[in-house]
């Protein structure tokens, strides 16, 4: 288990953050920001039921001389959503570069834009993210509480924003090996993994499997309002031995037989998991932490949940094969 600072990773704000921190350090904000106020310090805001399916809000007359900024907020959305919207809207005017009239979609989803589009829209996501959930408090946070659902619950409550919108934030200032859920009604409501974690989160939608990070140092679960928000550390490295003898090759066989793997399939079914091993590997390799310990973490990351591979990460000697290969895989030559 990582110690609370070892858990953050260096913030390097980005350029629209910038301009987020230093219009909060000039109002003097802290959570919850009264984005609304600050917002109608830059502009005449309206709010409109905006009927075109994923228009979250616009904002007309960015930096045309003699105009003030107008920005219209679908008022249809949730209270959060319309924050977020009021935050992002901000960013269009603060950010110099941004001009003319831009239609919201914070959903990238609902359309087919591309390039610069998608480049403003991820500033000024950067920039609301900033003025919500600030990255120096979110810091002390972290440093000053062991559990991350706890967290996420904090940043939920104290800074007024989504479930979604604070799992983002948090695992964006979180190393690799966590991954978060947010369970509902025994769904899968939303997941989302930190950057560099090689397990993949669970598909939203589908019935929440507790136990499926078995592996995880770490699950840390904190009920908020009718969710169960899920967070998991994975290991870095897994210490472990195995008294098989028998050569890998064999161990994989007798896996793959006992598997009943269909005979025509057994030669592709080997060679993908060897192709998920190897990538494992080079991947542990590229970090500069070449251990067997880390090879089989990052191993049992990727097979667990595998379902194209006859549940093989479940047999009783998956672990000898992968350790076996990691062995060898990191044996000095
Ligand atoms: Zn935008």
């Amino acid at each position: 288990m990582l110690a609370p600072e070892q858990r953050i990773v260096g913030i390097v704000l980005t350029v629209p953050a910038k301009f987020a921190k230093r219009l909060a350090e000039v109002y003097k904000l802290t959570p919850p920001v009264d984005v609304r106020s600050l917002l109608r310090q830059y502009a005449d805001v309206v709010d409109a039921v905006i009927s075109i399916n994923g228009v979250d809000g616009v904002c007309l007359n960015l930096k045309v001389p003699g105009k003030r900024a107008r920005v219209v907020i679908n008022s249809s959305n949730h209270r959060l959503r319309r924050r977020f919207t009021e935050a992002h809207e901000l960013g269009h005017i603060v950010i110099p570069w941004h001009w003319g009239t831009i239609v919201d979609h914070l959903d990238p989803n609902h359309i087919e834009a591309k390039g610069e589009y998608w480049v403003h829209e991820d500033e000024a996501n950067q920039f609301a993210a900033e003025i919500l959930m600030p990255s120096g408090w979110l810091s002390r946070l972290l440093t000053s509480t062991q559990d991350l659902s706890e967290c996420h619950v904090r940043l939920c409550h104290d800074c007024e924003v989504s479930a979604q919108a604070a799992a983002k934030r948090l695992s964006s200032q979180l190393p690799p090996n966590i991954i978060f859920v947010s369970e509902r009604g025994g769904m899968v409501e939303f997941s989302g993994r930190t950057s560099g974690t090689l397990a993949s989160a669970p598909i939203w939608g589908v019935p929440f499997e507790p136990s499926i990070f078995h592996y995880a140092d770490l699950h840390q679960v904190s009920v908020f309002g009718h969710r169960r928000l899920h967070w998991w550390t994975l290991p870095h490295e897994i210490k472990c031995s195995t008294t098989d003898l028998r050569p890998w090759r064999e161990v994989l066989d007798a896996i793959t037989a006992d598997l009943d793997v269909p005979l025509e399939k057994r030669k592709r079914f080997k060679m993908s998991v060897n192709g998920v091993l190897s990538l494992a590997n080079s991947t542990v390799k590229r970090e500069g932490t070449h251990t067997a310990e880390a090879v089989v973490a990052a191993c049992l990351q990727r097979f667990n949940g595998r379902d194209d591979l006859f549940g093989i990460a479940n047999h009783p000697n998956f672990m000898d094969f992968v350790i076996k290969r990691a062995e060898e895989l990191t044996k000095p030559k």
